[in-house]
């Protein structure tokens, strides 16, 4: 498979007033071209913090890569001086966050900051950006577009705004577009939209996506594989099919019984995960699930259980689907 990105045991810590939050532990996984990758999981499970350590823009202050390799087009972006990094970000990779006023100046024209934007990345003269920006804004839905170049973004509503902070992201057709919760703070219909439009978009440029999120019903609509993080690491990967019909981990199968997913039965009864995620400061041995987990074994609570990969790549890191667990302790009816 074509590759364009490759994150290779990433460990990520915090330095805070309660210790060392080793927030993201050894993480892998690839990205293909032209393909939609969702990292799902609970808040605090490591999802942004992965995104960031990507576009290395974690705090320099108390933030730590204390290992691993992302490779982006066979180069080391963690090994790569900040000024090539920022040349990457931006033109080959972009960024959208839940908030979109952190990627808009408000105190600046909507039209003066894409022209802007695109004219330090692209060699492009006054007018021939504000052409692009008009194109761009029409592109993304926004009605009267030259006229709305002249607004401020508080004159725009909050979907109309994160739809420019997309179209500003994807204007320099980048080959990755990393998009942190982009809709969780849109009204359902506007969240909808701005998914089509993300989709559309990336039918037109092939660009590669991926979506970080803790609603199965977007995963659904724009996933094709789907990373599932808990306590800072990835504890089952695969096709968004293998995910929601044939789940391994017992994680993935409580996520799937507590959150509503879009186009099902509505009537059926959501069962939360019983318990709440382990202190990543004081993480003991053994399975970090194992707390709150329904098929706990002994070896569960002595030694973490390692990635088994699967076929055609579904991999899941539980001592049930380990073949040196002993056939004995493992319930019967569980996973694929
Ligand atoms: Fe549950 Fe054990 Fe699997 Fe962890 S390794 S998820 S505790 S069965
Ligand atoms: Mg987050």
């Amino acid at each position: 498979k074509d590759h364009i990105l490759e994150v290779e045991d990433l460990h990520v810590s915090f330095h805070t007033q309660n210790g060392v939050v080793n927030a993201v532990r050894g993480v892998n996984f690839t990205l293909n071209k032209g393909e939609t990758l969702a990292i799902v999981g609970e808040s605090g499970s490591g999802k942004s913090v992965t995104a960031k350590a990507i576009m290395r823009l974690l705090p320099k202050q108390n933030a730590r890569i204390t290992s691993g390799k992302i490779n982006y087009e066979n180069h080391d972006l963690l090994d790569m001086p900040i000024r090539k990094v920022q040349q990457i970000r931006g033109s080959q990779i972009s960024m959208v966050f839940q908030d979109p006023m952190t990627a808009l100046n408000p105190t600046m024209k909507i039209g003066k900051q894409i022209i802007e934007g695109l004219k330090k990345h692209q060699n492009l003269t006054n007018q021939q950006a504000r052409i692009k920006a008009i194109e761009m804004l029409k592109l993304v839905g926004i009605p009267n577009a030259e006229e709305r170049l002249d607004s401020y973004p508080h004159q725009y509503s909050g979907g109309m705004r994160q739809r420019v902070v997309i179209a500003m992201a994807l204007a320099c057709n980048p080959k990755i577009l990393i998009a942190d919760e982009p809709t969780t703070a849109l009204d359902v219909t506007i969240q909808a939209q701005i998914l089509e439009l993300m989709k559309a978009l990336q039918k037109k440029t092939g660009a590669s996506i991926i979506i970080i999120t803790h609603d199965l019903g977007v995963v659904a609509n724009m996933a094709d594989r789907v990373a599932v993080m808990y306590a800072g690491e990835i504890v089952e990967m695969g096709t968004v099919e293998e995910i929601f019909y044939t789940p391994q981990h017992p994680y993935t199968m409580g996520l799937l019984q507590s959150m509503p997913k879009l186009h099902e039965d509505r009537t059926k009864p959501l069962i939360p995960i019983p318990g709440s995620p382990p202190d990543l400061a004081s993480l003991g041995a053994g399975c970090p699930f194992a707390p709150r987990c329904p098929y706990t074994m002994k070896v569960c609570h002595y030694f973490a259980p390692g990635t088994s990969e699967g076929t055609n790549g579904h991999s899941v890191a539980c001592w049930l689907q380990d073949e040196r667990t002993p056939k004995e302790l493992q319930p019967v009816g569980i996973g694929g």
